[in-house]
C-alpha cells in the first residue's frame, strides 16, 4: 500500500475512533463476497485487513453469511453435506459471531443479518458494536472477448445482475448508518471507503461540539485566567501593602522629626520634602559661590571641581 493512502486511512480510523468510539482491535464483520474476493486475489486475510485500517483487527462471519456460503457449496454424496470451500479461513482465524435471528437461530438472509447486527435498532440507526463492514464487488464468470454479445440474458447473467444489485444494495445501506467504516474488494484493490454522508453529519455535529467545548473549556480558562489575575491582583496588592506599610512606618518618624505641622502626608512627598529644603539650601550657596566665580576663570574651575563632588554626595 502507497504511504499516501495508508496515511489517509489511518486519518480516516482516527476520526472514526474520535467520532464514534472505535478501538483496537478493530471488530470486522467480512461477508461471503469478501471471503471468495480475498481469495481470488491471493490476499491474505488477517494482514489485509491489518494494512488496510491501520491496525489490530478481529475478523468475524456470521452465522447466517456462513449458511450463505455452504449453500452454495456442492453437497459431498458420501457426506451428505456441502464441501467446505477452500477460501473460507478456519474458525481460528475467522471465529463466528453467533447471531440469533429467529428463534430457532435459522439463519436469515445475509445482508439482513449484517444490517441487523450493524444496527441492531430500527428506531435509531447506530453502529452500537463498533463494527467494520468488510465486502466486496462479486465474483463475476470471465467473459470471453471473441464470444459474440447475446441478445438475451441467460440465468447466469441474471444471477450475476443480482448478486451486483444486493452488493450495492448492503453498502448503501451500511453507508446509511452512521459510524459504520465499509472495506470494499474491487478488481484486487482493498479500499476503505471515505466517510459515508451520515457519518460525516454526526463527525461534524461532533466537531461542533467539541469546538463549543472547546469554547467553553477557553471560556473557563479564561475565568481561570481571571481569576488567576485576581490572585495576581490580589497578590500584587498585598505585596506593595507589605512595601507599603514599612514606607510608611518609616517615613513617618522622619518626617514627625523633621516636618511637625504634617504627620498624615504620604510618605513620598515627606521624602522629597526634605530633599527640596537641602537642594534649596545648595542652591542658595551656589549663587554665593557663583559671585565668587566672577572673580576669575582659574575660580570657577576650582570651584566646579570643588561643587561636583559637594553635589554627588548631596
Ligand atoms: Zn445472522
Amino acid at each position: 500500500m502507497r504511504a499516501k493512502r495508508s496515511k489517509k486511512y489511518r486519518k480516516l480510523m482516527h476520526q472514526y475512533e474520535l467520532t464514534f468510539g472505535f478501538r483496537e482491535a478493530y471488530q470486522v464483520l467480512v461477508d461471503s463476497n469478501f471471503l471468495r474476493a480475498t481469495d481470488q486475489f491471493k490476499m491474505e486475510l488477517i494482514p489485509a485487513l491489518e494494512r488496510t485500517v491501520q491496525g489490530k483487527v478481529k475478523p468475524l462471519l456470521t452465522k447466517c453469511s456462513l449458511a450463505a456460503i455452504m449453500a452454495a457449496q456442492p453437497i459431498n454424496p458420501k457426506t451428505e453435506k456441502p464441501y467446505r470451500p477452500l477460501f473460507l479461513p478456519p474458525p481460528t482465524e475467522l471465529p463466528l459471531r453467533h447471531c440469533s435471528h429467529n428463534a430457532d437461530s435459522t439463519p436469515i438472509d445475509e445482508i439482513e443479518c449484517l444490517l441487523s447486527l450493524l444496527s441492531p435498532s430500527s428506531d435509531v440507526k447506530k453502529n452500537k458494536e463498533h463494527y467494520i463492514l468488510a465486502t466486496a464487488e462479486p465474483i463475476l464468470r470471465k467473459t470471453n472477448p471473441n464470444e459474440p454479445k447475446r441478445k438475451w440474458k441467460t440465468e447466469d447473467d441474471r444471477k450475476e445482475e443480482e448478486a451486483m444489485r444486493r452488493s450495492k444494495t448492503l453498502r448503501s445501506s451500511a453507508r446509511s448508518i452512521p459510524g459504520v467504516p465499509i472495506i470494499y474488494v474491487k478488481r484486487s484493490v482493498m479500499v476503505l471507503e471515505p466517510m459515508s454522508n451520515p457519518s460525516e453529519m454526526v463527525r461534524d455535529g461532533h466537531e461542533r461540539g467539541k469546538f463549543r467545548a472547546g469554547l467553553d473549556v477557553d471560556a473557563s480558562l479564561g475565568k481561570r485566567k481571571r481569576d488567576g489575575e485576581n490572585d495576581d491582583e490580589e497578590e500584587s496588592d498585598e505585596e506593595p501593602k507589605k512595601k507599603r506599610t514599612p514606607k510608611v512606618k518609616q517615613p513617618n518618624p522622619l518626617s514627625m522629626k523633621k516636618a511637625k505641622k504634617r504627620p498624615e502626608a504620604a510618605a513620598p512627598k515627606k521624602k522629597e520634602a526634605p530633599a527640596k529644603p537641602e537642594g534649596d539650601d545648595e542652591a542658595a550657596s551656589k549663587p554665593k559661590r557663583k559671585r565668587r566665580h566672577n572673580k576669575g576663570v582659574h575660580w570657577e574651575i576650582e570651584d566646579a571641581a570643588e561643587s561636583q563632588p559637594a553635589e554627588a554626595a548631596a
